[in-house]
């Protein structure tokens, strides 16, 4: 297999054994880091049409899935980029949120609901960088179908996802989760926002996650 990354395992695994936020915070920085470099071998070598592209954004408009270590790397970068009157407006308005999607039964009445993510600012994720991994491994090979499945909300409305770079994305990410489960760190996904939120809101909840308490 070529090798499209940059961080070896045995150098994460290492870093990781000193359970903190700090290291942590780095794993998932040195993920995105791997990623994106995938992302740009693709970008660079695919024969396949990506339909996805800057300013499109069908499905910023739903359910996003998230794992525990990259809510808490998420939550840092808030805390450690943001004013208080930026954070306040931004708690304030997931709790909104969150107090709609809670009351759903299913996922799929959560997808319906079409709510806008918060980072989404006049059609551009405005934390790009830092994005969850499920916000990167998603490639549309037709927007046809993108428009049918996220607006007119059809479900199986084509083909639109490439298998074959889904793989690859997942390939690296499930290197860094096993990371994760071997030094006994919990990765369970939950949807973005309820994830912020209830480390914004959980006292000591970092702390606990890193003793394994939570
Ligand atoms: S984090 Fe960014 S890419 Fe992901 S759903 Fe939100 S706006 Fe879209």
């Amino acid at each position: 297999m070529k090798k499209y990354y940059i961080n070896e395992e045995k150098k994460i695994s290492k870093l990781l054994k000193n359970k903190s936020l700090n290291t942590s915070n780095k794993v998932i920085k040195y993920m995105y880091e791997d990623l994106k470099l995938l992302s740009t071998h693709i970008n660079e070598t695919t024969k396949q049409n990506i339909a996805c592209s800057k300013g499109c954004s069908h499905c910023c408009n739903t359910r996003v899935e998230i794992t525990e270590p990259e809510a808490v790397f998420i939550y840092s970068y808030i805390k450690d980029n943001l004013n208080q009157e930026q954070q306040n407006a931004i708690f304030s308005k997931i709790k909104e949120i969150t107090n709609i999607t809670s009351q759903m039964q299913t996922t799929d009445d959560h997808i319906k609901l079409q709510i806008p993510c918060i980072f989404l600012n006049n059609q551009i994720c405005s934390i790009y960088e830092i994005r969850p991994f499920i916000c990167r491994e998603f490639h549309s090979v037709d927007l046809e179908s993108c428009l049918n499945c996220y607006n007119k909300l059809e479900k199986n409305a084509g083909a639109l996802e490439s298998n074959k770079i889904k793989d690859s994305y997942y390939r690296i990410f499930r290197k860094y989760m096993h990371i994760y489960r071997e030094n006994k760190l919990q990765i369970s996904g939950n949807e973005f926002l309820s994830s912020l939120l209830k480390i914004h809101e959980t006292p000591n909840y970092i702390k606990n996650y890193f003793s394994n308490l939570k």
